[in-house]
């Protein structure tokens, strides 16, 4: 006899399955690509980093390109046949890891040492706050926030109310201890403009990591960030202990880590200074 109830879960799992698999648009042992929204792709790799790709009428977007995707620019070519810009958030290999598959990419000038550092030969095209990608009916333009390095940006998709944050806001940390370090006012600065974006119409943020969360962070998050923030300048953090973690490019003294409810920064104390 059919267990009726394990029957209709089985079918709501496979519904739930179908609709995740229909989203996915390519898919290989290192890098997964689903439909975030009409026109706009996400990229998750197998160590956790994330890309977007965004097509409007006349070009197309990719936002930074994972640590390691074998032929990236064909993959991209199999989702959009629009001519392609590529630019990276910041100079962290795990963002631009792939750049080498491409002639060219914007950045901030602030991070070109650690890219010049990774041996790209191709074009580096800098940006800064204001620059606006014109994909046609779609227009991405750059905001500069440096703290996590100090050539950080985000982009804005004024229009649909969406930012794609690479780490300069992180999915549910942010880290401050890698050199060079940028002071913590600099962090505090970030989220302030950042809670003025999201007042101006742009809620969502679409974060380079971790993303199968499954979903962007807003203003609960940016608020809270910004008093562990200022708690920190002040001295008055609750929660800090040491942190653990085996990176390169790691600040001048141990790293801590302070956390509020389910928010962290990983920092250097050298930025509170
Ligand atoms: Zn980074």
């Amino acid at each position: 006899m059919i267990n009726y109830r394990k029957g209709v879960t089985f079918v709501l799992a496979l519904a739930f399955t179908t609709i995740a698999l229909s989203a996915q648009v390519f898919q290989n042992g290192q890098l997964t690509i689903s439909k975030l929204k009409e026109h706009v792709w996400i990229g998750e790799t197998s160590d956790n980093c994330t890309l977007y790709l965004i097509e409007g009428t006349k070009k197309s977007l990719l936002i930074d390109t994972g640590t390691k995707c074998d032929s990236l620019d064909r993959i991209v070519r199999r989702i959009t046949s629009k001519p392609l810009d590529v630019v990276v958030t910041h100079g962290h290999y795990d963002h631009t890891g792939n750049i080498g598959y491409f002639g060219a990419i914007f950045m901030h000038k602030a991070d070109f040492s650690m890219v010049e550092g990774q041996g790209y030969k191709g074009k580096v095209n800098f940006v800064d706050e204001g620059y606006v990608f014109d994909l046609g009916d779609r227009k991405i333009e750059v905001s500069h926030m440096p703290a996590h390095t100090p050539g950080s940006i985000v982009l804005l998709d004024r229009a649909n109310g969406d930012c794609y944050s690479g780490d300069a806001f992180g999915s549910n940390q942010v880290w401050l201890q890698l050199q060079p370090l940028s002071p913590i006012t600099d962090y505090i600065k970030a989220c302030k403009r950042m809670l003025a974006f999201i007042d101006n119409g742009i809620p969502r943020i679409y974060c380079g990591h971790y993303v199968y969360l499954k979903k962007p962070i807003g203003k609960e998050y940016i608020a809270k960030m910004l008093l562990l923030a200022e708690e920190l300048k002040s001295g008055t953090a609750k929660d800090v202990k040491p942190f653990r973690a085996d990176v390169p490019l790691a600040g001048y003294h141990g790293p801590l880590i302070a956390a509020k409810e389910d928010v962290f920064i990983v920092y250097d104390q050298a930025i509170l200074k």
